[in-house]
């Protein structure tokens, strides 16, 4: 949705590799919003919330590189696809006794019984290994822990921000200086910013 709105679309989001879509909400978010990513977390140790400051460049430089290599296995050689987060919701959705199988059947379609186990170990790998962390500690208890970024969720909240404040800043000019949505809207950044802090002193 956030790449849709920002004119990158091509197919489905959700059946982008991970890191694919992980790599391409970054580079939005940082076209759109910067480069440094201000968050608020709470400890896992403590009632403390830990307010981190992140750089998006870090972040892109942190994404794993997925491996494409095939799983040997009891004599097999096994293709993996790459995981997507429709085949992480499709785990979720599963009852937890077939979510394996539900799977293995997705990423490597039928499976000979004896290479399934490493086969499953392989897809818990690559899904931990796509999964994006930040390694946080707490200076008021010392917890130390890597906390998961929801990174479609946090883009899209604060693309959700963004666009309330433009709009904000849309309906004070309008109303201070009777002019349209579009005039308002062509105003470079920096004379939109100038106007609004004259209306906002009047
Ligand atoms: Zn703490």
């Amino acid at each position: 949705m956030v790449l849709w709105a920002a004119g990158l679309g091509g197919g489905d989001l959700a059946d982008w590799p991970l890191e694919r879509r992980d790599r391409a909400l970054l580079e939005t978010r940082r076209a759109l919003l910067g480069e440094r990513l201000a968050l608020a977390v709470p400890c896992e140790g403590c009632d403390a919330e830990l307010e981190i400051d992140l750089s998006v460049s870090d972040l892109l430089a942190g994404l794993p590189v997925p491996s494409g290599a095939p799983v040997q296995a009891a004599g097999h050689e096994i293709a993996l696809r790459p995981l997507t987060s429709v085949d992480l919701a499709a785990m979720v959705a599963a009852p937890e006794d077939t979510a394996a199988d539900v799977i293995r059947a997705r990423l490597a379609g039928p499976v000979p019984e004896a290479a399934r186990a490493a086969v499953d170990a392989e897809i818990e790998r690559r899904a931990g290994a796509a999964e994006l962390k930040v390694r946080l500690s707490c200076p008021d208890c010392g917890a130390d822990w890597a906390e998961p970024l929801d990174l479609p969720g946090l883009v899209w909240t604060e693309i959700e921000a963004a666009a309330r404040r433009l709009l904000e800043e849309v309906a004070d000019l309008a109303r201070a200086f009777g002019w349209s949505e579009p005039q308002v809207l062509a105003l470079s950044p920096a004379r939109r910013a100038a106007y609004l802090s004259l209306a906002r002193a009047a």
